[in-house]
């Protein structure tokens, strides 16, 4: 098949990372016959420095082209003045909301050889394999913001077609994995809680009554993804939710530099990234783990090119080469030897069959 792809690096480890993905795709074209076309454009601080602007209009327009977007990270502390008139983060938000994205999708699976990387117990991580769908767009981080001397407020507001859409996307999912929806809220005290709460109740009865679906309240969410992430299978919740609680569902897996996202809208067109930030602390130096990024591109081809074999190729490489005992620094102590990001992306590309 033919596509085009755009390619954001933006900063820190943002360029190496996206850079591995890049390899990984070409090596993926050339052995299955597709043909894809890439195009290289500016966000964030790098566009920044380039024109003032975290998203310039050939980078919108270039996406807008685009059958899917691979984006590295944005930010840094050269950028990181909070007075400033533009930021780097503006820039990804702006272009999730171009591109119409309203879900964000964030796959957790346990790798069997890596759970000692993990800071919790062995006998809860195997068999861990989870997504969480997160709503990108409404709820309190988009309301109204107020502030005076003494009080600040941030609205929180959905509306129905909002949920409607967003379970919708994590109930299909759920349809094609193991059946089990979780939704998450806090119905006992916030009224949109209530509102996602009926949609979702109402939306599964009538659409997909062979789901099994259980609601949590965000507190006790918080806690079973501790004490029992066997169990899950997929987790739809709001935008802060999600925000907090996919941070912590990293955690399963040990490094925040193993785990990819997703995000999509009602096309097929997607904005794929790895979780991580752009790490300043570790830029510039061919240490990053590229395997979130890597990751990320596995789900592109799944979710946007709709080439699923070749999304499992990819991540069954990543598989064998963590098994083949391929870690980057972040993945082993500090006395234990590592191998590159460039070294870790020539084992994942040997891998690829
Ligand atoms: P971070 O994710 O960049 O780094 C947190 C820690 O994890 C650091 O110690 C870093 O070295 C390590 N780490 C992250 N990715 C890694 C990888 N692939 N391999 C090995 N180690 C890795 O988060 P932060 O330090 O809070 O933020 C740094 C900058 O990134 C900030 O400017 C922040 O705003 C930005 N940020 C951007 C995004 C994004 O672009 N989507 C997301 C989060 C943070």
């Amino acid at each position: 098949m033919e596509a085009l792809i755009t390619l954001l690096p933006g900063d820190g480890i943002g360029p190496e990372v996206t850079s591995a993905a890049h390899r990984v795709l070409k090596e993926v074209a050339q052995r299955y016959g597709h043909s894809f076309e890439y195009k290289v454009e500016l966000i964030g601080g790098a566009a920044i420095d380039v024109c003032g602007d975290p998203l310039p209009d050939a980078t919108v327009a270039s996406c807008q082209r685009s059958d899917a977007v691979l984006l590295g990270a944005v930010g840094g502390p050269k950028w990181s003045d909070p007075n400033a008139a533009v930021r780097p983060e503006q820039g990804l938000l702006k272009i999730r909301s171009v591109l119409g994205l309203f879900a964000n999708l964030r796959p957790v699976s346990v790798i069997d050889d890596l759970i000692p990387a993990s800071p919790l117990r062995a006998e809860l991580l195997t068999g861990v394999d989870m997504i969480v769908v997160r709503e990108l767009t409404g709820g309190i981080y988009f309301g109204e913001k107020t502030r005076s001397e003494t009080s600040a407020s941030d609205l929180c507001t959905y509306h129905t077609h909002e949920v409607e859409r967003i379970v919708r996307v994590a109930a299909q999912l759920a349809s094609a994995r193991r059946g089990k929806l979780c939704s998450v809220d806090k119905a006992n005290v916030l009224e949109t809680s209530r509102l996602w709460r009926d949609v979702t109740d109402r939306l599964i009865r009538d659409e997909f009554p062979e789901l099994e679906l259980e609601t949590l309240l965000v507190d006790a969410a918080a806690m079973h993804l501790l004490k029992r992430p066997r169990d899950f299978d997929v987790i739809v919740t709001e935008n802060m939710f999600g925000d907090i609680l996919t941070d912590e569902a990293s955690m399963l897996v040990g490094s925040l530099g193993m785990l990819p996202s997703a995000s999509i809208g009602a096309g097929s067109r997607g904005l794929y990234e790895p979780i991580h930030g752009s790490a300043p602390d570790i830029a510039g130096r061919d240490i990053a783990n590229p395997c979130g990024s890597i990751a990320s591109a596995a789900m592109l081809l799944r979710y946007s090119l709709g080439l699923n074999d070749e999304a499992s190729a990819v991540e069954t490489a990543i598989t064998r080469a963590i098994a083949s005992g391929a870690r980057t620094a972040d993945l082993v102590a500090a006395d234990e030897s590592s191998i590159t990001t460039s070294g870790m992306t020539d084992l994942i590309i040997n891998e690829i069959s």
